[in-house]
């Protein structure tokens, strides 16, 4: 056994070094665990979201943060010392992905609130989430979650915006010079994405592209409409917000040719261009969407409920994520709020909007396209968690069966970030990223907001515990304010 663990090592050593000069990546499911603790759910229905099933009555053994196995409760022997977690009339989920995510802590409040962000994430049972600004911070956070020595989801980073415009935690990029740089600087200093946002041209995109490919990076992110969609499918980008896609279904003899993606929707005149919208190019560009083989991360909860559906000051409080927003925040958003919401786009206009990108994501997902979930939060009153179940609910809404619409919240994300082997279903060997829930989310998505506790890493964390800590966070949001740098 010895002498064959001293082989396995010497070869894994063999491979570990330098290529092409850069570190390689250690695997995914390469991970500390959060505790060591032998727990076992059992007489639980288990929701692997490796196909559409159920397995009834099973009990699941967590050892070391990994499944260890998984069967028929009437064939398990508990071991002993083991917690049991009684999971009768149960269902156990892989813990969720968020792939689109900020941090309070980015810009104007101080890194030490972040702890406290990612811990909200957690008690809605999100485990995997990606970053996507990143900040040399997030970075040091990605390494302390890798290393066991701070409580939260996993991390991914991608890196600072790559914009044409100033901005903060950016590369500003005006030249496909500036371009190159910027790509190789985030690389090298070990993001795992490059970040597009806004006003790119199509010379600093082609750099942007080109680079990326040579030395081995992935692009994510807005696409600018100088850029435009088809381009953007052709390189492969990984595409957030169905950004270009509103410009991409109008009529061809529409006199406006810009319309509400990305940051259009403040300008109210771009929403006349709603009434140009051509229906059968949506079908038609979803097909060419799931035919270029890129994921699709739309964000669909974000922009519905900011600039499309109008809801009361008073539903906003009420929602059970406000008491999260630090009082110092609040009177911005709110102003930001107003500002659109003073003189909104028509009704007939906004509800076109929200059919019009539910279409295409449908269609995106009935051509065989990829899709993954993703909040934008804490973008205007939308936090952490919260907002990932409210997207789940919005793919349903949008026509997803509950199935497909927690597969692009588990199965889905794992892929893309190449890390199937390590979560995104439940299966033996897997990391224990785990929710525990009161009733089947494949009967109704609302479900996975019914949880009796999550787990990260073979670390349990019951409803209670969970609630507990939110209420401690609360106030410590509220309170929030001024960057401690
Ligand atoms: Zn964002």
């Amino acid at each position: 056994m010895i002498s064959k663990c001293i082989v396995m090592l010497t070869a894994l050593l063999a491979v570990a070094p330098v290529a092409n000069g850069q570190r390689r990546v250690p695997s995914a499911n390469t991970f500390m665990p959060y505790s060591r603790q032998i727990v076992a759910f059992t007489n639980v229905n288990v929701v692997p979201m490796d196909r559409e099933r159920v397995l009834r009555n099973q009990t699941v053994v967590v050892r070391d943060g990994r499944i260890v196995q998984i069967a028929n409760a009437a064939k398990v022997k508990v071991p002993k010392g083991a917690q049991r977690i009684d999971g009768q009339g149960k269902y156990l989920i892989p813990g969720l992905i968020d792939m689109h995510t900020h941090l309070f802590s980015d810009e104007d409040f101080p890194d030490s609130l972040a702890g406290d962000e990612l811990m909200v994430m957690l008690a809605n049972g999100v485990t995997t989430i990606r970053l996507m600004i990143g900040t040399p911070e997030h970075l040091v956070l990605r390494e302390k979650t890798a290393k066991g020595e701070m409580l939260a989801p996993t991390l991914y980073v991608a890196g600072p915006q790559l914009t044409g415009k100033q901005s903060t935690n950016a590369h500003v990029v005006t030249s496909p010079e500036d371009a190159r740089r910027a790509v190789r600087e985030s690389k090298i200093a070990g993001y795992d994405f490059i970040k597009l946002t806004t006003s790119i041209t199509p010379p600093v995109y082609e750099a942007v592209i080109e680079t990326a490919k040579e030395i081995g990076i992935r692009v994510v992110g807005h696409v600018d409409l100088q850029v435009g969609l088809q381009r953007a499918l052709e390189a492969g980008q990984q595409i957030e917000h169905l950004d270009s896609y509103m410009e991409a279904v109008l009529k061809d003899d529409s006199p406006m040719k810009v319309s509400v993606s990305d940051y259009g929707v403040w300008r109210k005149p771009n929403w006349e261009s709603l009434d140009h919208v051509d229906e059968r190019k949506i079908a038609e560009v979803a097909r060419a969407t799931a035919k270029a083989g890129i994921y699709t991360c739309p964000t669909l909860t974000f922009f519905k409920l900011s600039f499309a559906v109008e809801q009361s000051d008073e539903e906003i409080r009420a929602r059970s994520d406000y008491r999260f927003f630090p009082l110092e925040l609040r009177k911005t958003r709110q102003a930001a709020r107003q500002r659109f919401w003073t003189n909104p786009p028509s009704a007939g206009r906004r509800e076109r909007y929200v059919r019009v990108r539910n279409q295409l994501l449908k269609g995106i997902h009935d051509a065989g396209g990829k899709i993954m979930t993703g909040s934008d939060t804490p973008e205007l009153f939308l936090l952490y968690g919260w907002t990932l179940h409210r997207e789940l609910k919005s793919l349903v809404e949008a026509g997803l069966s509950p199935y497909a619409a927690l597969k692009a919240a588990t199965r889905t994300p794992a892929e893309f970030l190449n890390a199937l082997d390590a979560f995104g279903t439940i299966k033996q060997g897997k990391r224990a990223d785990l929710i525990l829930l009161e009733a089947n989310p494949l009967d109704n998505i609302a479900n996975t907001e019914h949880r009796a506790g999550v787990m990260v890493r073979g670390r349990w964390l019951s409803e209670a515990e969970l609630r507990r800590k939110l209420d401690e966070i609360a106030p410590r949001f509220q309170a929030a304010g001024g960057a401690e740098k």
